[in-house]
């Protein structure tokens, strides 16, 4: 009898995934020293300049499939390793080891690479410190093959498999053999990790941060990643066997179903009609958002970009992204969200701080570097002539802020005008999602020529509730009446002075709220492109006037529970079903 384990873990990428565990694990490495005879000398340097070159050649390889089948993104988070066996420096100094203290090749590289690894691990910059993976993986990679072993790899899997690991190097992931994969589990790692973001890249299911998965789970165990709610299943027995695989069909099945609506608007029964687009992180995803009839883009969520990039990206490189995006939506609108770092998001902070969600964030960072943020803006003002941009500042907390970043779109524009680039005039907005932007939404509607409300932010700032602390994720509540109140009011706010208001947290996507915020007049949701066509459905089964009705209820009451009880009442009796699926 097999031990039947429920773990929870952080939900990574979508999907679930039923199959036999593949346990994969990589040793540490025992890295013999030896001292060589001045005779071997020069044949170790020449191993090691061999090695090098063949683990350069196997990576741009790499590169080259992952840029074939992910895209340039997801390609370019190999070129940090790259870059580092094309580093002279390293090199030199290794060859340099071997011929003076006459060490073996694994070991002089070793040592050469080790202070390397202590001075990341060292730095309080979490970029940083996260960079010592990729010099491990290298190193691992470099060793082994010096040493005649094969590097694990995931490459020839041969049957399919749920793969168990502590972690994932990026290219353990990108060598990966696709169609044997069915879905990943890993001790470590967070929904932004690289292991996530390739993940939803492939389409493999993901559940990471599972905490002792690697001591758990037996090789040949039956495991189910739900990479919906972030939960390993560890030889579940028949019924619950039977529980997942029906999930999982009722999934297939209602994506099938839904994929009738793609070319129908989000028009209410009684004829009002609202927009319905798509969160990105990836120009890659832009093909989903197509495939799922996304309107537009509401939030592409830039700082990604400046996540898997090993430098900060020029703005050469910025405005070929953004281009792929806005020619790849043309001529659907895409709101172009500046960079939003610090908070749970990496940092640009040299020092830690206390309190990283009220420190400097978002658009506190972009007006402190107004190089870094004139780059950004002139990039997205180019990419704004193919196709229709708008752009968005995140963590706007009042109305001064928000002007003197509008300033500088001007002062970007006036820079390309003297250089005689061409470039629109895209609307600018901000993002709501600080409670004393909500609270003088009426004065920044004479600013703003739109406002997204950003509930993931707005919840937590409003309720005093880190987005990111399961100890007091039951209080992160959308429908806390104080919620309900700020985004009601923005709205009129908003409407007050005829600005277009949208949503893009998380709220947006939860099948619960479409009527309520229907109600209350929102004119666009934005959401995980996956979420559309069920969103699209309830909205066309649903009356606006109806709709009113349940926000004029809604808002009057006294607690979250008591909405949310209320609201799944009306999801029995008029629509039918309940819903528990994602
Ligand atoms: C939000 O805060 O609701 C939002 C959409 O932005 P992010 O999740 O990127 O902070
Ligand atoms: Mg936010």
């Amino acid at each position: 009898m097999k031990n039947e384990l429920v773990l929870q873990g952080i939900a990574a990428s979508p999907g679930i995934a039923v199959g036999q565990a593949f346990l994969y694990e990589k040793e540490d490495f025992w890295i013999e020293e030896r001292t060589i005879s001045e005779g071997e000398v020069e044949r170790e340097v020449e191993k090691f300049l061999k090695v090098m070159e063949e683990v350069r050649g196997e990576l741009r390889e790499t590169r080259e499939r992952v840029l074939r089948e992910l895209g340039e993104e997801a390609a370019k988070i190999l070129d940090a390793h790259i870059a580092m066996v094309e580093d002279r420096a390293m090199i030199d100094e290794t060859v340099e080891r071997i011929r003076k203290e006459r060490k073996n090749a694994e070991f002089a590289f070793f040592r050469t690479l080790r202070k390397v690894v202590k001075a990341l691990k060292a730095s309080d910059d979490p970029y940083l410190r996260e960079r010592m993976y990729d010099v491990l993986d290298v190193q691992r990679r470099v060793v082994s093959r010096l040493m005649g072993e094969p590097s694990p790899s995931l490459a020839h899997l041969e049957s399919e498999v749920v793969v168990v690991a502590r972690d994932l190097t990026v290219s353990d992931t990108a060598h990966m053999h696709r169609g044997h994969v069915l879905g990943l589990a890993t001790e470590l790692g967070g929904s932004t990790s690289h292991v996530a973001i390739l993940a939803h890249a492939l389409n493999v299911p993901a559940v990471v941060g599972v905490k002792g998965i690697t001591e758990l789970v037996e090789p040949g165990d039956t495991v189910v990643v739900d990479g919906y709610r972030g939960v390993v299943h560890v030889n579940p027995d028949d019924e619950a066997l039977d529980t997942y695989l029906k999930r999982r069909q009722a999934l297939l099945e209602q994506e099938a179903r839904l994929s009738v609506l793609r070319e129908l608007p989000a028009e209410t029964a009684d004829g009002h009609t609202v927009s319905l687009e798509a969160n990105i992180e990836f120009p890659e995803e832009v093909r989903t958002c197509l495939e799922v009839g996304a309107e537009g883009i509401g939030l592409y969520r830039t700082e990604f970009l400046f996540l898997i990039h090993p430098h900060l990206p020029s703005e050469e490189e910025q405005f070929r992204v953004y281009r792929e995006v806005v020619e790849g939506m043309a001529p659907r609108p895409v709101v172009i969200r500046t960079l939003d770092l610090g908070g749970d998001k990496v940092g640009m902070s040299a020092s830690p701080e206390a309190n990283p969600f009220l420190g400097w964030r978002a658009i506190r960072v972009s007006l402190m570097r107004k190089e870094m943020f004139l780059e950004q803006l002139r990039a997205i003002l180019r990419a704004s002539e193919f196709g229709s941009v708008k752009i968005m500042f995140p963590m706007i907390s009042g109305i001064d802020e928000f002007s003197e970043a509008r300033e500088m779109v001007e002062k970007a524009k006036l820079q390309l005008r003297q250089e005689g680039a061409c470039f629109r005039d895209p609307p600018v907005g901000a993002m709501i999602e600080v409670p004393s932007a909500a609270l003088v939404a009426d004065r920044l509607a004479r600013e703003a020529d739109f406002f997204s409300i950003g509930t993931n932010d707005l919840i937590q700032y409003t309720i005093a509730v880190d987005r990111g602390n399961d100890k007091v994720a039951y209080l992160f509540d959308p429908f806390h009446p104080a919620v309900l109140r700020l985004i009601y009011e923005t709205i009129e706010a908003g409407h007050g002075r005829g600005v277009p208001v949208a949503l893009c947290g998380e709220m947006a996507s939860d099948p619960l709220a479409t009527p309520v915020l229907l109600g209350m007049g929102l004119d666009s949701f934005s959401m995980n492109p996956k979420a559309i066509p069920e969103v699209k459905e309830i909205i066309r089964k649903s009356t606006l006037s109806e709709a009113r009705e349940i926000a004029r209820k809604v808002l009057a009451m006294h607690s979250g529970r008591d909405v949310r009880e209320f609201l799944l009442g009306v999801y029995k009796e008029s629509l039918g079903f309940v819903k528990d699926m994602l």
